[in-house]
């Protein structure tokens, strides 16, 4: 198996990065369990230092961590030092809010006083994907280091760069040796990992597969476990919306990190008395993005994030357009070199297609005209995924009753889901289960301990 940064841009070879050997990860999961012993006893006011201090490093550092992203797995450099300031305010959420959020909650039954008492569970482990690759990666870490847990962290193999960088931040603003540990290893170790006594939980985000692989591990071995899975989220147009908003929104929620979001606008599913305006304008400014040099601030469409996934696009839309559906945008390559995929807009997709319920991880936007705002729902849900959503009118409280018909774990009205610290985020079916970000996220790795004073 190979740890390694490949420009997706260029497809050359970075950096290459030795795995650690089996015992090397059973000793650091000693050291992350030995910090622990004293973390979990740390103030409050002493962790918020550190992660204070995290925010701040990355704020002065943003242009050279925006870059690694850059060169790791090719998103848009605006974009990637997006990233960075949006890590930085996650952290800062949590190191504010965290003792508030884990507070004692006092409780009276039968007239005798007792509380929920919050306390950290130990050594969890993360394992995260490439495509927000720090990201993923804060929103996991700061909650749990707020909450008193260590945590170690298995990235995804071709964001090694950023892997090596983030931990360097954690290290660096404070954290004694084992708070936060970055491993090297390939996915078999995950395993042992779970496996191992000294490990509380684990949290995955990523694709299907690796949730319901690291899902079994964790059943097998009794460990608490978050999943983070994809989506094929559902973006309602219906005939009462402005519809120059709504093309440009569906634009903004489609090529989002090059379409490689698990949020991104995937299924657009629009009333058919606004259909052929709503595809007019979308063709439109869809041809109208600039492929490109990430690292040029003039690129509105970036490459994916290597070329695997760009061949593996492909073959899904090939599979879909077999089946019979209309390309009435792109729907190939361009004859160029990186990891690149031409804006593409699909329609005439069924049910029966391999591609109808399969999350599309690039710019390929569904486009599907149905009768009224019932046959809108009633297709929204038929999804095997339930991560995001968004549904558009001019009237709010349309919009809500919409909402909550939504078979997901987040519905925004009049733009596409997106995430926020403040913000609970999460799915339902096969997305997968638990929340990140808010005060939800902090209470996923945390024990609720009840305390009677009878
Ligand atoms: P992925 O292939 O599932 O990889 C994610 C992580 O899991 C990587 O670290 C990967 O390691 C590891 N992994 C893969 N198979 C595993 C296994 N059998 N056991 C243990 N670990 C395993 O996903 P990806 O391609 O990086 O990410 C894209 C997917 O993530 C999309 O489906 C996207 O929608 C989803 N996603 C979800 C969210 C959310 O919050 N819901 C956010 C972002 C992305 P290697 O790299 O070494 O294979």
């Amino acid at each position: 198996m190979t740890i390694a940064s490949i420009n997706p841009a260029t497809n050359q070879t970075l950096e290459k990065f030795e795995p650690l050997a089996k015992d090397d990860v059973i000793d650091a999961i000693g050291v992350a369990h030995g910090a622990y012993q004293g973390w979990r006893k740390e103030s409050f006011a002493n962790r918020k230092r550190c992660l204070l201090k995290f925010a701040e490093l990355l704020r002065a550092e943003a242009d050279q961590h925006a870059r690694t992203i850059t060169t790791d797995m090719g998103k848009r450099i605006a974009e990637s030092q997006y990233e960075i300031e949006y890590c930085a305010m996650i952290a800062e959420f949590y190191a504010n809010g965290a003792e508030r959020f884990l507070a004692d909650q006092p409780m009276q039954v039968d007239g005798v006083d007792a509380y929920i008492h919050y306390e950290p569970l130990g050594v969890l482990l993360g394992v995260m994907p490439w495509n927000f690759p720090f990201y993923q990666v804060v929103r996991f870490a700061a909650p749990n280091i707020m909450a008193g847990n260590t945590v170690m962290i298995k990235h995804a193999s071709n964001v090694p760069q950023c892997a090596r960088s983030v931990e360097s931040l954690f290290h660096r603003c404070g954290l004694p040796d084992g708070v936060y540990t970055n491993l090297f290893i390939p996915t078999e170790f995950v395993e042992t990992i779970i496996a191992d006594r000294r490990v509380q939980g684990v949290s995955l985000t990523g694709s299907e597969p690796a949730g319901a692989a690291v899902a079994a591990l964790a059943g097998k071995n009794l460990k608490r476990s978050v999943l983070e899975l994809g989506g094929n989220d559902p973006f309602i147009v219906l005939e009462d919306a402005d519809l120059d908003h709504v093309v440009e929104q569906a634009v903004k929620g489609r090529i989002v990190n090059a379409g490689q979001s698990c949020v991104a606008s995937k299924r657009f599913i629009v009333v058919e008395s606004v259909a052929d305006r709503f595809l007019a304008g979308f063709k439109e400014q869809l041809s109208a993005l600039n492929m490109g040099d990430p690292m040029d601030e003039a690129t509105t469409l970036a490459p994916l994030s290597t070329e695997g996934a760009a061949v593996k696009l492909l073959e899904q839309v090939r599979a879909s357009v077999d089946a019979g559906a209309s390309v009435l945008l792109g729907g190939d390559r361009p004859d160029r070199e990186g990891a690149y995929f031409n804006p593409t807009l699909l329609t005439d997709v069924t049910p029966d297609m391999p591609t109808f319920d399969q999350e599309l991880f690039g710019p390929v936007a569904t486009v599907y005209v149905v009768k009224d705002e019932a046959a809108a729902i009633e297709l929204a849900n038929q999804s095997s995924y339930g991560l995001g959503g968004c549904v558009f009118t001019a009237d709010v409280d349309r919009g809500r009753r919409v909402a909550e018909q939504i078979e997901s774990g987040m519905v925004f009205v009049n733009q596409p889901t997106r995430s926020q610290a403040e913000l609970p985020f999460g799915g339902i079916k096969n997305s997968g289960y638990g929340r990140e970000l808010s005060h939800l996220g902090i209470l996923e790795f945390v024990n609720k301990k009840l305390i009677h004073l009878g």
